[in-house]
């Protein structure tokens, strides 16, 4: 069983999304190990997107992930990490694959409904960074 970080975003918390995203995490076999809404500060958001201090697009990224609550996950699967980022697509909506979640739920690139690690050690920062170890139950 792997683990990942999953993040529902304030562009679909806001929209009322939150159901219908984690139906198809417990339709796909995820088991939801952590779960809790947050309202993400700016120092939090800065501290969790800090791999993307260079680009861009950083400042309307983090403000974006601040504009409202969030719900903060992990999740428990075989190949979780892989299997999580093909459920939600393509960071892009317009190049994600029919079915998947950014394809029908996001507005643009980056209102992208969710968020998923990319690689095991980015996952167990992920992790760490929200969520205690007895707050994780497998
Ligand atoms: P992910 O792993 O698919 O989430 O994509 P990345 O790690 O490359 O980017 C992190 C987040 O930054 C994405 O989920 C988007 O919310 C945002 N993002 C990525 N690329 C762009 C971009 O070109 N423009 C803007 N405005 N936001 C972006």
């Amino acid at each position: 069983m792997e683990k990942t970080f999953a993040i529902i975003k304030p562009d679909a918390v806001e929209r009322n999304l939150i159901g219908k995203i984690l139906e198809r995490i417990e339709s796909n076999g995820f088991k939801i190990a952590a779960m809790k809404k947050a309202q993400l500060t700016p120092s939090q958001a800065k501290g969790f997107y800090y791999v993307h201090k260079e680009r861009p697009f950083f400042g309307s990224l983090t403000e974006s992930m601040c504009s409202g609550p969030v719900v903060l996950l992990v999740l428990e699967k075989e190949n979780a990490i892989p299997a999580w980022r093909e459920l939600m697509g393509a960071t892009n909506p317009e190049d994600a694959a029919a079915g998947t979640i950014r394809k029908d739920f996001a507005v643009n690139i980056e209102q992208n409904s969710t968020h998923g690690s990319d690689s095991a050690e980015n996952a167990a920062f992920e992790m760490s960074y929200f969520f205690s170890e007895t707050e994780i139950l497998s």
